[in-house]
């Protein structure tokens, strides 16, 4: 009895590490010839929770966690517990995965923490016992090697064990036994890319790079051991010393009365749960006395989707104190364009996907050509990274991006090579270089008296309209060339109807922009929105606009819009999320289709039948009717109703444990002569732009 005991994790009553090996072994004893499997769970990003939120908060994940492990675990012949902190194990005989889809899911759990938007999804690793000759401590070690590689993927949380994956753990596992000693011995080395000016490759400012000068390996990139040093805490300690060691290099120059440029550097997305940052980055450059506006930082958007609130919090702090803040990696996630309204940026940097993809037809053009454009109308920069030939210059060129930074000019080099471009006058724009380099546009204008005259309202590049508010009733009273264009129309005029926006938007949209319009009255400031809504062709477009109160006679209100269509950038905004979830989905599942409540007709996003390709439409409102006798659940009534009512199905959705229905049922398979099991999985994804996406998958089981 008392020996049970020790092998009881106090926190959640499951077992602990050695009650699960003891367990275990129990099991395999019992069944020598049952096909297992081992499943390792981690909790992403618990030390944060710990950090940000207490213990208590922690130990309430970890037991609502192991709960769900042991409901879902009921009737089953395995075991599970706990291992170290966050870490929960569990054996189950390897039929249990091919069955049913349930127990699969049962491991896929996503925590929102109460009241905050931090998302704590748990991953996992799973081991196939094939060699039941190494000890249970092993067969452990191999799943978790597996969980280890989908660590920080949101799209796939698990992976299953293979053989390579040891090798590269094990790879990595002599870098990580070196990072003490690199730091110690100071390996790292600080490479500088110039950023240049397109017109002539004049440099204004430079990308400072880290380099691990390995004393038995060489020199290596930044992107083998980044990853690794995010995982193990290293990265804070790397990044300081690399703004250290830029700072000291601006510090010299400046004491000498050379010349320098801002140097941007990069800034971790693990950096952001260091609870000083602020501190730390600002106390470097008053330890050197230098102007903030040296040290530029450079900020990815997955930092800032990691963890929105707390980024934006401290980016602003540290614009207030004088730092450029740059987005890094612009437009290679799929919140790019969102990120950008809300969170504070000074400088873009343009994703070298997009060079990539720029030869290949596509939309690479049209939206490097709509960010550029929104660049300049939001006064920010941006710059083109990845720049690596001639056509790609001057494609950039053409569309008026000015910034470029990539191999066409320069490699990133060491110190000394990039002092000595630094010291050539030149090759250095030191005028740009020294201002903060704004392109700015001017918006005074639109603000101006010069509105009322005519020519400069029709010259404006873009959209630009005036409208009239009474209560809910919106208004076109006035619109330039731009504005026809955009919309597709000749200039002749609008009908009544047609100056009524309400109409060619949804109600949540336009209830939406109104209230903007209210925000713009109040704050008297420029409100920045993005609509939706169908062109008078029907077609249905997204406009970015910027809004200003102009004023009000009595009842009747007056605003401009200034408005840009980012169509483009939506769609591939879409496509690419659609990518990503999609993925995950479509290996696991035969087929997957996105039900469309409005029309009833459900779209193919995948199939592995040759008969159906993506981009198909069926009709799917009588599916369930369909097959109402061989549902085996005695809910099938409600199901079908389901099929037809968006409340019924998010009713049935929000009960059921797992977020998503399951249902089994019959189909004929005249190939086959005989009947065939189908299960149909139904939940619902939230897309970026807030729209609700209602998916089914489809297996054969
Ligand atoms: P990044 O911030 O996007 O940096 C740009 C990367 O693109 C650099 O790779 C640079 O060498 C490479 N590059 C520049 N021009 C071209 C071009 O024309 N063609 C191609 N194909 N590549 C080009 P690098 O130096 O290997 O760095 C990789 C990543 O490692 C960086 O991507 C950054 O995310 C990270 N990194 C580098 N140094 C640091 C650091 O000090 N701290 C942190 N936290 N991350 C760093
Ligand atoms: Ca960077
Ligand atoms: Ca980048």
């Amino acid at each position: 009895m008392e020996e049970r005991e020790r092998w009881i994790d106090q926190l959640t009553g499951i077992y602990n590490l050695e009650g699960f090996y003891k367990a275990t072994e129990e099991l395999f004893a019992k069944n020598p010839d049952k096909k297992y499997i081992i499943a390792y769970w981690d909790v992403q990003r618990f030390k944060v929770i710990n950090e940000l939120f207490g213990r208590k908060a922690g130990d309430a994940i970890l037991k609502d966690m192991a709960n769900k492990i042991r409901t879902a675990y009921e009737g089953v012949e395995g075991t599970y517990g706990r291992m170290e902190s966050d870490n929960f194990v569990a054996c189950f005989p390897a039929e249990l995965l091919e069955g049913s889809r349930d127990f699969v899911h049962s491991g896929e759990i996503i925590y929102q923490y109460e009241g905050t938007e931090y998302r704590f999804a748990a991953c996992y690793g799973l081991y196939v016992v094939t060699d039941r000759s190494i000890d249970i401590a092993s067969m452990v070690d191999r799943s978790r090697i597996a969980m280890d590689t989908v660590k920080a993927n949101y799209v796939k949380p698990f992976a299953y064990y293979d053989e390579s994956m040891r090798e590269h753990i094990v790879r990595e596992q002599m870098l990580m036994s070196d990072c003490d000693a690199a730091i110690r011995e100071k390996q790292f080395e600080v490479y500088y890319q110039p950023v240049c000016n397109a017109s002539d490759g004049t440099i204004i400012s430079a990308e400072a790079l880290v380099r691990w000068r390995h004393p038995e390996k060489g020199l290596i990139a930044p992107d083998v051991f980044i990853p690794l040093f995010e995982r193990n805490g290293y990265i804070n300690i790397l990044d300081k010393y690399i703004w250290d060691r830029v700072c000291a290099m601006l510090k010299r120059r400046r004491d000498q009365g050379l010349d320098v440029v801002p140097i941007s550097t990069n800034v971790s997305q693990m950096d952001f749960y260091n609870k000083n940052l602020c501190e730390d980055i600002i106390g470097i450059v008053e330890k050197y006395g230098l102007d903030p506006h040296l040290l530029r930082l450079e900020v990815t958007e997955s930092a800032y989707a990691d963890d929105p609130k707390r980024v934006r919090e401290i980016v602003e702090k540290l614009q207030d104190y004088g730092f450029i803040i740059l987005m890094d990696d612009f437009g290679s996630g799929y919140s790019s364009f969102n990120t950008l309204k809300e969170l504070p940026v000074d400088i873009l940097k343009i994703d070298m996907k997009f060079m990539d993809d720029l030869g290949k037809g596509g939309k690479s053009a049209i939206i490097l050509e709509s960010i550029v454009r929104m660049t300049k109308w939001m006064s920010l920069r941006a710059v083109a990274e990845g720049v690596e030939t001639e056509a790609e210059l001057n494609f950039l060129k053409s569309i008026e991006c000015n910034y470029i930074q990539g191999y066409y000019f320069y490699r990133p080099m060491p110190e000394k090579e990039f002092e000595d471009l630094l010291n050539n006058p030149d090759l250095v724009d030191i005028k740009s270089a020294a201002t903060a380099g704004s392109d700015e546009s001017d918006f005074s204008i639109l603000y101006s008296e010069s509105l009322k005259s005519e020519g400069v309202f029709q010259n404006m590049l873009g959209g630009l309209s005036i409208y009239e508010r009474v209560d809910d009733r919106m208004e076109v009273v006035r619109v330039n060339k731009g504005y026809y264009e955009m919309m597709k129309i000749n200039s002749i005029g609008m009908t009544a109807e047609e100056r009524l926006i309400g109409k060619y938007m949804e109600e949540k949209d336009y209830q939406e922009l109104l209230e903007k319009c209210m925000e713009a009255e109040k704050t008297s400031d420029t409100v920045h929105a993005q609509i939706r809504r169908r062109r008078y062709d029907g077609e249905e477009i997204w406009l970015d606009a910027r809004i200003r109160f102009l004023g009000n006679k009595g009842k009747r209100k007056m605003y401009y819009f200034y408005l840009m269509d980012i169509t483009a950038i939506k769609q591939a905004e879409e496509e690419v999320y659609r990518n990503r979830y999609s993925k995950a989905l479509f290996r696991v599942f035969d087929k997957v289709y996105r039900l469309d409540y409005d029309s009833g007709y459900a779209e193919v996003l995948h199939s592995v039948d040759v008969g159906m390709k993506e981009g198909d439409k069926i009709y799917y409102r009588d599916f369930f009717d369909k097959f109402q006798g061989s549902i085996v659940s005695k809910r099938r009534g409600e199901y079908s109703e389901a099929m037809k009512d968006k409340a019924v199905m998010d009713r049935i959705l929000s009960e059921s444990r797992s977020g998503g229905l399951s249902v089994d049922y019959r189909i004929n398979d005249p190939e086959k002569m005989g009947f065939e099991w189908v299960s149909a999985t139904f939940f619902k994804v939230e897309t970026d732009h807030g729209e609700e996406h209602y998916l089914v998958c489809i297996k054969r089981i």
